[in-house]
């Protein structure tokens, strides 16, 4: 293909796998990247192969910013790249297949999370009720037929229980059944962001705040995630109520998640409130067992690796907090065995297990992690720990709160006392803020990647 020969293909291709191993966590690039092979490069598109369709999809998704960005510094002409799995690529003859894979991958470019689809999601009794549910407001958006209201949909469930997954999953069905719909999907964080910045830019733009109410008033469906962030928002809850009101009279479905039911949301207008529970709540919990197991084994469906039925099922005993926390631990042993080059026996996985945890612990303290994220963010550390509230300082902050709680097995208590005496309920918020947040955020989470992977080699 082109004027590039193998080689040089073969050259470009090392430089952008090594360029990209500085770019991501060692556990993305060993499970996406360092397994795909380039098949084609013509100074304009660059095309990989890949394991399995998954991983295709995935990389297509989430990481073609990263691919062109790593390319440009590179100084690699490239204007978009292309991942076909193997089973494609073998299924017809070349270059043929390649454009038709093109093709398809163009067309099915959407907003949504790829792997995020009602497939990939896994479905056992703590979770059955709102997957049918989620399920029939997707193929039904809007749907009141004065004896059943799905409108609003509210899911509620704790953090890494699937709520994001299954918004995206609503997204991705109606993307391909009903193409001309306007689906919106937004985070309640994201939604506030915008509104302020649009009351800002007031004086310079007067269409901005007019803008941002009509980006939302012109959904056919409208999805908020996290809606406990609107807290506190009273402008913001204002003006949703509003957008709400509108869509719902003119009969367009509103999707809504958040970590815990209408009721327990503090600082929240009664109206708003009210109308959230206007139509089906259903809350997620943590799936059984089984359901664990189940998960696991679709995960793997998505990589190359294999693991024994014992490990597995040790995984799924031993992590009964979240989905998130289950897909992490999955990632260590898959990445630990793929750097050692051992087998993954039970044994193997434990150790894996043992010495992330330990990856970091002996030397570092709270100390440190705040004086990194200080040089990180380029804030004083005094300003991380004392009450400022600019946004670069909150969200600092706010990610070191989240470290300090996930790399050191530290009392609640102690790490308010650290963060200038606050309250044990104001880390639990910073916490399983970012926490959420990482599940759609992939620009924070790749600034909590580096911090991590900066905090390491102190
Ligand atoms: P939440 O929004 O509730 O915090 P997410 O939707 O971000 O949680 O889920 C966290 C991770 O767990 C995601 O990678 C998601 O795919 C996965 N996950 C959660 N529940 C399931 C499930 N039932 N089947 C498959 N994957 C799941
Ligand atoms: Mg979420």
């Amino acid at each position: 293909m082109g004027n590039y020969t193998k080689t040089e293909i073969a050259e470009f291709s090392t430089k952008l796998k090594l360029e990209l191993s500085l770019r991501m966590t060692t556990a993305e690039y060993m499970l996406w990247v360092n397994p795909i092979k380039p098949v084609g490069y013509d100074g304009n598109r660059f095309i990989f192969v890949t394991p399995t369709e998954n991983a295709a999809s995935t990389l297509f998704a989430n990481y073609t910013d990263m691919f062109l960005a790593a390319a440009k510094d590179l100084h690699i002409d490239v204007n978009e790249f292309f991942f076909i799995s193997e089973k494609d690529l073998e299924k017809n003859a070349p270059p043929a297949e390649i454009e038709k894979a093109v093709e398809k991958q163009e067309s099915r470019q959407n907003s949504f999370i790829a792997k995020y689809t009602f497939e990939n999601f896994v479905v056992g009794g703590n979770n059955r009720m709102v997957f049918v549910t989620a399920h029939t407001v997707a193929e039904n958006p809007g749907l009141n037929d004065g004896l059943l209201s799905l409108n609003p949909f509210y899911i509620y469930g704790g953090v890494g229980l699937g709520k994001t997954h299954l918004l995206h999953a609503i997204g991705n069905y109606l993307f391909e059944h009903k193409p001309s719909m306007n689906v919106i999907y937004v985070s309640a964080d994201k939604l506030s962001n915008e509104y302020f910045a649009s009351l800002n830019k007031y004086n310079t733009d007067k269409d901005a705040y007019r803008n941002f109410r009509n980006k939302y008033a012109n959904a056919d469906v409208l999805m908020v995630d996290d809606v406990q962030f609107l807290q506190k928002k009273g402008g913001l809850q204002e003006v949703f109520f509003h957008i709400f009101n509108d869509l719902y009279q003119a009969g367009k479905q509103i999707i809504l998640s958040s970590d815990r039911p209408p009721k327990e949301i503090n600082d929240l207008e009664d109206r708003l409130r009210t109308r959230f529970s206007w139509g089906i709540t259903t809350d997620i919990g943590m799936p059984e067992y089984e359901t664990r197991i189940n998960i696991i084994k679709k995960k793997l469906e998505g990589s190359s690796s294999h693991l024994n039925e014992d490990v597995v099922c040790y995984l799924a005993e031993k992590i009964n907090t979240n989905i998130r926390e289950l897909e992490g631990a999955l990632l260590k042993v898959v990445m630990y065995t793929q750097l050692t080059h051992k087998e993954a026996t039970l044994d193997v996985a434990k150790e894996a297990l043992k010495v992330q945890a330990q990856g970091f612990s002996e030397q570092i303290d709270s100390d440190k992690i705040i004086n990194f994220v200080s040089e990180y963010f380029h804030v004083p550390s005094s300003d991380i720990i004392g009450k400022k509230r600019t946004k670069e300082i909150v969200e600092a902050r706010m990610i070191a709160v989240y470290l300090i709680c996930e790399l050191l097995n530290l009392p609640l208590v102690t790490i308010g006392q650290i963060f200038g005496g606050r309250d044990h309920t104001t880390i639990i918020y910073s916490r399983d803020k970012i926490a959420t947040d990482l599940g759609s955020d992939k620009e924070l989470r790749k600034k909590v990647d580096d911090i991590k992977n900066g905090l390491k080699c102190r």
